[in-house]
């Protein structure tokens, strides 16, 4: 029976594993996209899903296992908030800064997941011709922090506190982000404490910003803050 089933669907949904498309119509609909914003300290987020346990698979599988139909399905999602921020912000001219992973964590993987995003959900903005995207990996990790999956909310606040820094190598000169809205790109919000940090380090450098748009955020972890 198996057998007949992978030749009738070849493909297995990488969530839940049915034949089915990649992401299967049955987890597609759980994970969305459903779109919230919210302003929290005078910053607009938005986000493109709430994190469970299908959003959870996606994120892994495109984070840790390289996993390209993972990593498009999230950017995709950004790219729904950013069609949701564009009715609020003039983004026909926008610049993606995506949110650093720690050094030991890009070299395990071998490749930078929120900068692969970034430059995905650009490409695909841009082909539909609906805004002009640069992606600047202006932000980077200036020393050694730990894994923030086990942190709790004060933990993550105080392993990332300073520890997003310029990245020198890639000057964006004033005049070149002249008129452009400006968005930090994550895969998930939970506690913010990263996007908190990246904002810290735009903010005392100069940059003004738009908001922050990710894919996912975690409810469970902040309701009160994020709905
Ligand atoms: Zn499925």
């Amino acid at each position: 029976m198996r057998e007949i089933f992978q030749l009738l669907f070849p493909v297995a949904c990488l969530v839940c594993g049915l034949p089915d498309a990649q992401i299967c119509s049955s987890c597609h609909r759980i994970i969305g996209p459903k779109i919230r914003s919210r302003e929290i300290d005078g910053i607009k987020y938005w986000a493109g899903a709430d994190y469970g346990q299908q959003l959870a698979k996606v994120i892994l599988l495109a984070k840790e296992e390289n996993n390209t139909p993972a990593r498009n399905f999230l950017a995709d999602l950004i790219v729904q908030t950013f069609m949701a921020a564009s009715t609020e912000f003039n983004t026909e001219n926008s610049l993606f800064i995506p949110i650093p992973s720690s050094r030991a964590a890009n070299r395990t993987r071998g490749f930078r997941h929120a900068l692969l995003l970034a430059r995905i959900a650009a490409k695909r903005i841009e082909k539909s011709g609906i805004a002009k995207i640069k992606v600047g990996e202006l932000l980077h990790v200036n020393r050694t922090i730990s894994d923030q999956s086990n942190l709790n909310k004060s933990e993550r606040a105080q392993n990332l506190s300073g520890a997003y820094s310029m990245n020198t190598r890639k000057k964006v000169s004033n005049s070149e982000l002249q008129d452009h809205s400006i968005f930090l790109i994550d895969d998930l919000v939970t506690t913010g404490s990263s996007t908190r940090e990246g904002l810290r380090a735009l903010y005392e450098a100069g940059f003004g910003l738009c908001g922050v748009l990710s894919a996912g955020v975690s409810l469970g972890v902040s309701t009160r803050t994020f709905s």
